[in-house]
């Protein structure tokens, strides 16, 4: 099994899922593997949708090329790797406050911009800190 960031952006190799798979005694398999201009798996994902081991089907899937995994098409799966790869910024910081231009500050050129209103409430304590020590 891989792990840290490579399993986050591209999978796990664990296979103990798939004996849980609602796809498992499927009468053809194939059906999961569609080739061809044209081909769609549509009919098939029909399984996917209730099945309780979809996160993980996916999760294996998102290193295969070939095939319907966790409900998603080949394409589908593309377009979550590309962006895992390029994550989009946060719109709040993890207090909860909007990340807008007006909010946000960066302290170093090319840094992750900081919460305006994290780091004022933060000067502001520090303040009360000084005045209550002195
Ligand atoms: S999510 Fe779909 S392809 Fe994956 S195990 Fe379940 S039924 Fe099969
Ligand atoms: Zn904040």
């Amino acid at each position: 099994m891989t792990s840290g960031p490579q399993r986050e952006l591209f999978g796990t190799r664990s296979v103990d899922w798939m004996k849980d798979a609602a796809c498992k005694d499927h009468p053809y398999p194939d059906a999961f593997f569609p080739v061809g201009p044209g081909a769609h798996a549509g009919p098939v994902r029909i399984f996917c949708g209730n099945c309780p081991v979809r996160e993980q089907c996916l999760d294996y899937g998102l290193m295969e090329n070939y095939g319907i995994w966790g409900g998603t098409s080949e394409r589908e799966r593309r377009r979550i790797r590309r962006e895992r790869r390029s994550p989009k910024p946060p719109t709040h910081c993890r207090q909860g406050h909007p990340l807008t231009s007006e909010n946000t500050f960066v302290q170093n050129k090319g840094s992750i911009p900081g919460c305006r209103e994290c780091k004022n409430a933060q000067a502001r304590a520090h303040q009360r800190r000084k005045r209550l020590a002195s």
